[in-house]
C-alpha cells in the first residue's frame, strides 16, 4: 500500500453542487448502501479519511437532495455527466473487451459526441493470452468508434520469458502471479498519467464487487474510479448491446459469459449472454479476480 495520501484537494470538493444522485442499489441485490452523507456542505471532505483504515475503494460523499427523491441516473447520464466535469482531467477507460466494457465504449462515444468533447483513452492489458474472437472484437470496435484513442498496455515479460522464468504453465501453478505479471503491472506503470479511471465493474459480478461506488477514491492506484454501470444487471448490459447494436465478443452467443484469457476461460454448459455468472473463469479454483480491481 502506499504512503498515507489523501485525494488531491481539486477532486475532494467537486460534488458539492452539481453531482448527479447517486444510483440506488438494485432491490433484489443484498448489497451494501451506497455511502452517503447527508450533512454534506462545501467543507466537508468528500472522502473521510480514516489513517488506520484505507480500503481500496471508498465511496465519494456525494449531496443527497437529488438521492433522497430516488432519483436514478442512467449509465449514460452519469457517463455524460463525467465526462464533462471531468474534462480538463486526464481520464482512460479500461477494457478487457467484455459485454460491460464495449456497452461502456459505446455510451462514452455517444456522450463525447453529444457534448462535443475531445476523444477519450480506452486502455486494454493485452496479456498476449486473447482468443482470436478478441482480437477481432478489438478490430471492430476500433473502426467503429472514431472518438475514441484505443491504446495498449502490456508487460515487457515476453511469454517466452516468462515460461522459461516460471515454467510452461504459471497461469495454472500461480495464477496470481501470472496476473500481477500480466495484468497489474502494466496497470500500475500506465494508470499513473490518469487522474480519473473509468471501468464496467458491477455490483453483481462478484461478492467483491457487490459494495462498489458509482464514484469512489481508489487507494491501490490514488485516483478517482467511476463506475456508471454499477447498478445494472447482465441482462441491462445485453439488452443495451441489442438495443444499440453494439458489437460484442461472439464467445458470448458460445456459452462463453465471461472472457478473459483462453488459458483461464472455459465455456459455461448452458449459459447465454445475460447469465450472471463469471464461473468459467479460472474454473475450479476459488480465485475470481485478477487483481486489477481487489488484492489478490
Ligand atoms: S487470466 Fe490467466 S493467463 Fe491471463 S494473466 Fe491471469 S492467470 Fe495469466
Amino acid at each position: 500500500m502506499a504512503a498515507f495520501t489523501q485525494p488531491p484537494v481539486s477532486l475532494r470538493f467537486l460534488f458539492c453542487d452539481d453531482a448527479p444522485p447517486m444510483p440506488q442499489p438494485e432491490s433484489n441485490l443484498n448489497v451494501p448502501p451506497v455511502t452517503n452523507n447527508s450533512t454534506l456542505d462545501s467543507t466537508s471532505p468528500l472522502v473521510q479519511l480514516d489513517a488506520g483504515q484505507q480500503p481500496e475503494s471508498e465511496a465519494v460523499s456525494e449531496p443527497t437532495a437529488d438521492a433522497a427523491k430516488g432519483e436514478r441516473r442512467t449509465p449514460l447520464e452519469l457517463i455524460s455527466w463525467g465526462l464533462q466535469k471531468f474534462a480538463d482531467q486526464p481520464i482512460v477507460l479500461t477494457t478487457s473487451f467484455g459485454m460491460e466494457g464495449c456497452a461502456l465504449m459505446d455510451m462514452c462515444s455517444k456522450a463525447i459526441e453529444q457534448n462535443n468533447l475531445q476523444p477519450l483513452s480506452v486502455a486494454c492489458i493485452d496479456t498476449g493470452f486473447f482468443f482470436p474472437e478478441t482480437k477481432q472484437l478489438r478490430q471492430k470496435l476500433i473502426d467503429r468508434y472514431q472518438n475514441l484513442n484505443f491504446i495498449t498496455w502490456e508487460t515487457p515479460v515476453s511469454i517466452e520469458e516468462q515460461r522459461k522464468t516460471y515454467g510452461d504453465m504459471l497461469w495454472k501453478n500461480n495464477p496470481n502471479m501470472c496476473c500481477n505479471i500480466r495484468k497489474v503491472q502494466p496497470m500500475r506503470e500506465n494508470i499513473v498519467k490518469y487522474s480519473i479511471w473509468i471501468t464496467a465493474l458491477r455490483r453483481s459480478q462478484t461478492k467483491e464487487r457487490a459494495g462498489i461506488p458509482v464514484l469512489g477514491w481508489d487507494w491501490k492506484y490514488e485516483l478517482l474510479k467511476f463506475c456508471p454501470l454499477a447498478t445494472w444487471s447482465r441482462a441491462d448490459v445485453w439488452n443495451y448491446i441489442q438495443d444499440n447494436e453494439v458489437p460484442f465478443n461472439q464467445l458470448h452467443l458460445q456459452n462463453y459469459p465471461s472472457v478473459s484469457c483462453f488459458h483461464c476461460t472455459k465455456s459455461v454448459p448452458g449459459s447465454s449472454p445475460d447469465s450472471e455468472v463469471r464461473k468459467g473463469r479460472w474454473a475450479g479454483s476459488e480465485k475470481d479476480e485478477c487483481g486489477l480491481h481487489f488484492s489478490i
